[in-house]
């Protein structure tokens, strides 16, 4: 059986670890043209009391082909995208899911949770939760799926409390919210209102992709100035930020 580094070993290649920095938003890692919030974010309510993209993921490339293709296609293809995203996953949360906790105030999250699919019938079969709840030895002991789709109607890329509802109450524990992209940011942000209304305590979301268009301003500039391989020894609080 390989293992998370053999098995994450050429995503290395083409994953970029976003950085604090400026024209940086300091919530999603967004590139911005100079503001310190992206357009997005300043727009939306903060429910998260911290956001850690593992990477970014540029439209149409590698990351975001494996991120939509793990979902979208059938078969080995589909299983081989699943099992290679996990260990990613895996590998990142073994080293950096501390540096989320220390930036909320927790020792470490009490329970693991997905955020659910826009589509009811999809979130059945998500397999964000194989990887999360099933795959990964560092998130499935806590995982539970304390989030549903309600039956409200919920624009995708719009921020709803409504569009999500929890599965039990929370007795202020932690939460590690997990979800595959970070876009707007409107899903993950109404998933953690819903838990917060819930009872939650410190909420903290870990996406694996930050979507970024490559053709907006001058992110092609700025991601080829970023190093070629993926640094596994940091995140983006852990690690220096771009100057
Ligand atoms: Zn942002
Ligand atoms: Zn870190």
């Amino acid at each position: 059986v390989p293992g998370v580094a053999e098995l994450t070993a050429g995503y290395g290649n083409f994953m970029a670890g976003p950085r604090c920095g400026e024209a940086t938003c300091d919530v999603c890692f967004n590139l911005t043209d100079g503001y310190g919030r992206c357009y997005a974010c300043s727009r939306l309510p903060s429910a998260l009391d911290a956001v850690l993209p593992i990477s970014y993921s540029v439209g149409g490339e590698q990351l975001h082909y494996a991120l939509s293709g793990y979902k979208r296609f059938a078969g080995p293809t589909a299983r081989r995208f699943t099992v290679e995203l996990a260990a990613v996953l895996w590998r990142f949360l073994r080293d950096h899911e501390r540096c989320l906790a220390k930036a909320v105030g927790v020792e470490r999250f009490a329970v693991v949770a997905t955020v659910p699919s826009s589509d009811r019938a999809r979130d059945e079969h998500h397999p964000l939760r194989t990887i999360v709840g099933t795959l990964v030895g560092a998130t499935r002991e806590r995982h539970e799926r304390l989030l549903l789709r309600s039956v409200a109607p919920a624009p995708e890329r719009e921020f709803s409390a409504a569009k999500y509802a929890a599965t039990r109450p929370l007795d202020q524990e932690s939460v590690l919210l997990i979800d595959d992209t970070w876009t707007t940011g409107a899903s993950a942000q109404s998933a953690a209102a819903t838990l917060r209304s819930a009872g939650a305590g410190s909420v903290g979301a870990v996406v694996i992709g930050r979507y970024l268009n490559r053709a907006w301003q001058r992110n092609d500039r700025r991601l080829r100035a970023m190093p070629a391989t993926y640094d596994w020894s940091g995140c983006a609080m852990c690690a220096g930020g771009h100057p």
